[in-house]
């Protein structure tokens, strides 16, 4: 069984101009259409059992319309993280209807998003989650929309990570997109840390794929493409070149996702 807990799909008449201007800036082919249903086509083809959709709200006013359509999606067969922005003024409002809509967890893109994943104006939204039981999810280390500054390195992360003890913290991209250093540094190891495999195999070497996951731990990493960013198989054949034991890859392929987000196999 395979999970895919790192995915993004966009209403039906966005998917095309989003997927382009996405595309635009990361510099990367997009390998699905954006759309529920292609998506859901795709993971099939790639052997995909269940996914997880991330959305964003990069303006605070998007947060309901965002919420509204994630939970739309969800009722189509994918699992959904909701998304609360730093300066909406009912961040913690949305926080709870994202709780009662069902969404499994909230997903943050500080670089997407204007802040840093260690500013104290977020530390109430992480105490509220952390009191709900909802997992964030942070786009974790370097991002080609602001390749200068880098809104959550991984020590940031630590730091919410460390702040909180009882938010269960998803660091994505194995910690740091492109700060494999120091993801291995400030975050490995730390017991309410996931890391999830989302295009590690464009930006991790093999060799720092496998210390970041002894350091950390295989039963804490999730198994996760980035579609439409890259494809699951690609992510797959990555994973599957390492010398990982059969018991540890099904751990990051399913029974640790299955763990987390109460997956029946
Ligand atoms: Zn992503």
């Amino acid at each position: 069984m395979i999970f895919d807990a790192h995915t993004h799909v966009f209403p039906d008449k966005l998917a095309g101009k989003a997927l382009h201007n996405l595309s635009e800036i990361c510099g990367q082919p997009y390998h699905s259409d954006g759309t529920v249903d292609g998506t859901l086509r795709v993971l099939k083809e790639w052997g995909v059992d269940g996914a997880l959709c991330l959305h964003i709200a990069t303006k605070p006013k998007q947060q309901a319309s965002v919420n509204h359509f994630a939970a739309e999606v969800q009722k189509r067969g994918l699992l959904c993280f909701g998304s609360v922005h730093p300066d909406a003024p009912d961040a913690l409002d949305e926080l709870a209807r994202i709780r009662s809509l069902g969404l499994r967890g909230v997903k943050f893109h500080p670089d997407y998003q204007g802040f840093f994943a260690d500013d104290p104006k977020a530390f109430p939204i992480y105490a509220a989650a952390e009191e709900l039981g909802l997992p964030v999810a942070f786009h974790t280390g370097w991002d080609p929309l602001s390749p200068d500054v880098v809104h959550a390195p991984p020590q940031a992360v630590a730091r919410v990570a460390e702040e909180f003890p009882k938010l269960t913290v998803i660091a994505a991209h194995m910690g740091g997109m492109a700060r494999s250093a120091e993801a291995e540094e400030y975050l490995a190891g730390r017991p309410n840390v996931y890391f999830d495999t989302a295009v590690a195999s464009l930006y991790t070497s093999p060799e720092e794929m496998l210390r970041l996951i002894r350091k950390h731990g295989p039963d804490r990493v999730l198994f996760g493409s980035d579609c439409p960013w890259s494809r699951s198989v690609d992510e797959l054949h990555f994973l599957q070149a390492l010398p990982l034991t059969s018991a540890e890859m099904e751990s990051i392929l399913y029974g640790n996702a299955a763990r987390l987000f109460g997956l029946h196999s």
